[in-house]
């Protein structure tokens, strides 16, 4: 075969050659050991924990080492796209703290290492195909889905092993004279890698993956396609020529690409490059009874990154909680630091699982109380107003549709945004009690339940929880509610207060000490204590509760009788 003719037959409008992209795209000028790190979403909208997880790895690989994170669009895939996802994807990213050097930004794409959009790239594979032609290490395919089902037919038959290889890869044998023909009958074709791996007898090879360690693999025999009838590249070659060109030294991608590796080992050394540092993550997993399975899109709501945006969880948790679940001496590290900035933390790929990485909400959950102690209530309260604004900012909501536990926010009615804005020292206040001091209280986890846990402070946002408590006998509920309302002086400081609920349990037949009640329980109806949530049920419709006296101070007299007079009226 004249190689050097069929690519030029091939490519007559490529006049580059791999030289020139070499030099427009040089060795970075980083310091001794810097990583550069990429993410590749393919612009489908859909960006998910698994990804924020791998993306993690890549920021902390890069960040740490002083090295470049960069964001490169995979849209190779025509059928996957969706209007505005690039934007989604920044955004969503951004917001998990986030932070890409360079590549394909909102602001426009920053970085001399572009395009990073691949479709605009495809010059530059073919410039790269064209040379592997050149080689001999490529060759075009005419075989259309026909053909390559009947083909994949006769493997069935005789057990042999499917795809487009050896002896099967019949456009292997076509003579640059039927290749001519083809093309001038305007044929459609693919470019196939020719491989010099063979089935039996091939070998294997050992490499280095940064999670995973030392793996044994076969080499590559199949004839993948490099580039598709529209001259567009996929995943592999894409994959080579970019990493390469963009200087990436650490690939992190998920485990669904591990089977690939030797068609991408055999593609670099085909090229003569030195290969990345593969990092392959493994899957999310859950427990689901006694058993651990993957997350599913389907199944899964907290799967999607929407979830924690639309439920309010502050970033900073979401992080925590992965760096607790990427490396597995994060924890201890964090005990031993409380109040050091997750960066300090000497992230390493080899601590990270390589036999499915559990994920669990309640955990979760209890990292975001411990993240959300820590951040002082002016900062909590913008927090929450940000997420009103983004969500419950009142009227037709766009997003009504969403079905599943991920709804579960959408229960929240009315205009928030104007709320909490209009109620900015009320909600202050109430963000700061019992969160300061050496025991503060940890029972936020993000804005919605948030929300719900304080709206009883918002008479339009009231729904009592909890009915009064069984101890108490009906007919003392009455005379505590009016008693206590008789008595009640908004400007009584928290112990004039108490002595007051004290002397109203006293008169009532309820001891107003519990330890007096335990001594002796014979002599009274109950204890102080009863009397005080009776009081609580009236006002919050809850049993428990921070600090009584505070919230009656920071709901105001007005609000304060509303209650208590409503309650009164309902028995
Ligand atoms: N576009 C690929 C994906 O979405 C990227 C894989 C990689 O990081 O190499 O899975």
């Amino acid at each position: 075969m004249d190689w050097k003719t069929l690519a030029e037959l091939l490519f007559p409008h490529i006049s580059k050659t791999r030289e020139d992209y070499e030099k427009a795209y040089p060795p970075r000028a980083l310091a001794e050991g810097a990583r550069v790190t990429r993410l590749g979403p393919s612009p489908t909208g859909f960006i998910h924990l698994g990804n924020l997880y791998g993306a993690f790895v890549d920021e902390r690989l890069a960040h740490q080492s002083g090295g470049v994170f960069f964001l490169r669009i995979e849209d190779t895939d025509e059928k996957r796209q969706v209007e505005g996802a690039v934007e989604a994807v920044v955004h969503s990213l951004d917001y998990f703290g986030l932070r890409f050097d360079e590549g394909a930004l909102l602001e426009g794409e920053t970085g001399a290492y572009g395009p990073y959009f691949q479709r605009q790239r495809a010059e530059i594979y073919q410039c790269f195909a064209k040379w592997l032609v050149e080689q001999g290490k490529a060759y075009p395919c005419f075989c259309g889905e026909e053909e390559l089902q009947e083909i994949r037919g006769r493997q069935e038959e005789r057990k042999a092993t499917p795809g487009y290889h050896g002896s099967w890869a019949r456009c292997r044998e076509l003579t640059l004279e039927e290749i001519r023909a083809r093309l001038e009958a305007g044929q459609p074709f693919v470019l196939r890698f020719l491989s010099g791996g063979r089935e039996h007898g091939g070998g294997s090879f050992e490499i280095e993956d940064g999670v995973r360690g030392t793996l044994s693999m076969p080499e590559n025999f199949q004839d993948v396609v490099l580039l598709k009838q529209n001259g567009i590249p996929t995943y592999h070659f894409a994959h080579v020529v970019d990493d390469h060109l963009m200087r990436t030294t650490h690939v992190v991608r998920g485990e669904e690409w591990l089977s690939s590796l030797p068609i991408h080992v055999a593609l670099f050394e085909a090229f003569g490059w030195p290969l990345p540092v593969y990092c392959h993550t493994t899957v999310l997993m859950k427990m689901e009874g006694e058993n651990k399975r993957k997350l599913s899109k389907r199944k899964d709501p907290e799967l999607s990154l929407n979830y924690y945006r639309r439920q309010g969880y502050h970033p900073a948790a979401v992080r925590e909680y992965l760096l607790t679940i990427l490396n597995s001496n994060y924890e201890e590290w964090r005990m031993a630091n409380p109040e050091a900035p997750a960066e300090e933390f000497p992230f390493t790929t080899e601590k990270m699982s390589s036999s499915g990485t559990l994920f669990d909400l309640d955990k979760l959950n209890d990292v975001s109380k411990d993240t959300l102690v820590r951040i002082p209530s002016p900062e909590l309260y913008e927090f929450l107003l940000e997420w009103a604004r983004e969500y419950h900012g009142g009227g037709e909501d766009p997003r009504k549709e969403e079905t599943g536990p991920e709804a579960a926010a959408l229960e929240i009615r009315g205009d928030l945004a104007s709320l909490f804005a209009a109620e900015k020292e009320k909600l202050l206040r109430i963000l700061d009690m019992d969160r300061t001091g050496p025991k503060p209280r940890k029972d936020l986890v993000c804005c919605s339940q948030i929300f719900r846990h304080i709206s009883y402070f918002f008479d339009e946002h009231y729904t009592p929880l909890e009915g009064y408590p069984e101890t108490v006998p009906p007919e003392d509920l009455k005379p505590i509610l009016q008693g206590y309302l008789a008595a009640y002086d908004p400007a009584d400081n928290q112990s004039a207060w108490f002595d007051k609920i004290r002397s109203l349990a006293s008169e009532l037949g309820y001891a107003a000490k519990p330890k007096e009640y335990q001594k002796n329980p014979e002599l009274y109806k109950g204890h102080v204590g009863d009397v005080s949530t009776v009081i609580r049920v009236a006002l919050m419709g809850r049993r428990s509760s921070p600090n009584l006296w505070e919230i009656q101070d920071i709901m105001g007299e007005a609000q304060v009788r509303r209650r208590m007079e409503k309650a009164l009226a309902a028995l």
